[in-house]
């Protein structure tokens, strides 16, 4: 648990698809292990309270909120298609927002900040799986180098702040993450969320469904909730500066081709599928190890993949207005 009698929990990012999991479980979970404490308080940032790529900003963010503890989320995020048309803003935005936030952090005493990289910022030829050990040992895939980068640094400052001046900064890599509140995009999403918008509109209009690539990369997507309960768990009970992989065992990794079956299963769409095989289809693999995590938190239960793929159909159904897209 968290050693101050009054925590001020700032999670950056906080409307976002990790930062709305992690409202939601404060808000809603029993367990104490991830809901609420009488002793926290939570305070979700986001572009309108501050932006993050502005120092000034950032520093009067800080001034008025006196964190104790960061969860810092925010970040330009996309899928593999926007990823590879805006490296050079991944890169750069992503530095900066979090060059700012870390040193905001320092300038301010925060006890303990969590920022997120992501599996996706592994080494391209590496050896599987993929543990903690192996982020710089190599370079990141072609595809989204701009975005890899800037992540990987996180985790050099990290350790530069914690060597110079004793921060305790540290980072988690989650895998594809998927559920209510994502960005359903149909071109700059991630393939759950951008499959998701576009499978309803082949079945309103009653088209083909057109899905990108060849289907056969295999991914490790984790529910937001199952990821919001992790981070809080970091948060309170992770003690290391050194990155930890929250993901689903290396038994859960899926093709995108099992996706789309699971997809249409859960839309009803009951038309045509085609392949668009002059799309990308981006690192084949990056199978991720989550044996840290298991050691160190047994027996967490991750929802099943249909149970959280089910959901995250029927809030996007629910809330197709409002829903960003
Ligand atoms: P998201 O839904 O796109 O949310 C991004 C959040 O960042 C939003 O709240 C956004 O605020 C905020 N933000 C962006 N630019 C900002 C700026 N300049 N100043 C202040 N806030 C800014 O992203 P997400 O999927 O929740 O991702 C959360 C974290 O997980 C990110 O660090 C991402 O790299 C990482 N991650 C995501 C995935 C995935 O599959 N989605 C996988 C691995 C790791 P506004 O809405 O106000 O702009
Ligand atoms: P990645 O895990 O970082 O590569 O990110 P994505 O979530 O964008 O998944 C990319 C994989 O899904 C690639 O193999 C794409 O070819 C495939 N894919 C199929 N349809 C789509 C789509 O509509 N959007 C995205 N982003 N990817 C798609």
């Amino acid at each position: 648990m968290l050693a101050n009698p009054e925590s001020v929990i700032l999670v950056t990012g906080g409307t976002g698809l990790v930062g709305s999991a992690i409202k939601h479980v404060i808000k809603t979970c029993q367990d104490p292990r991830f809901g609420a404490l009488p002793n926290e308080k939570w305070v979700y940032a986001t572009s309108k309270d501050a932006d993050l790529s502005d120092r000034t900003a950032t520093l009067a963010l800080f001034e008025r909120i006196h964190p104790t503890h960061v969860i810092h989320l925010a970040a330009m995020v996309g899928g593999l298609f926007r990823n590879m048309k805006y490296q050079s803003d991944f890169l750069r935005l992503n530095l900066l927002i979090n060059d700012n936030v870390l040193h905001a952090a320092h300038t301010y005493g925060v006890k303990k900040v969590v920022s997120c990289l992501s599996t996706c910022i592994f080494p391209d030829k590496t050896t599987y799986p993929i543990d903690e050990t192996m982020i710089h040992s190599g370079p990141p895939h072609d595809s989204n180098y701009g975005y890899a980068y800037a992540k990987r640094l996180i985790d050099v400052q990290n350790r530069a702040y914690n060597q110079q001046y004793g921060c305790q900064f540290t980072s988690v890599i989650p895998t594809n993450i998927f559920g209510p509140n994502d960005n359903f995009d149909l071109e700059d999403s991630h393939v759950i969320p951008g499959l998701l918008h576009k499978c309803y509109l082949a079945k309103q209009s009653g088209q083909d469904l057109i899905v990108s690539g060849t289907g056969l990369p295999l991914r490790q997507f984790i529910y937001s909730h199952d990821l919001a309960k992790l981070f809080i768990w970091t948060l309170r009970e992770y003690d290391s500066i050194v990155p930890i992989i929250l993901s689903v065992p290396e038994s859960a990794e899926i093709s995108i081709r099992d996706i789309v079956t699971h997809l249409t299963k859960s839309m009803g769409f009951t038309g045509n599928v085609r392949w668009d095989k002059t799309k990308a289809d981006g690192q084949y693999r990056k199978t991720a190890s989550n044996k840290k995590l298991a050691e160190l938190l047994p027996g967490f239960e991750f929802t099943p993949f249909e149970e959280a793929l089910d959901a995250t159909v029927k809030w996007f159904l629910e809330n197709y207005e409002t829903a960003r897209k």
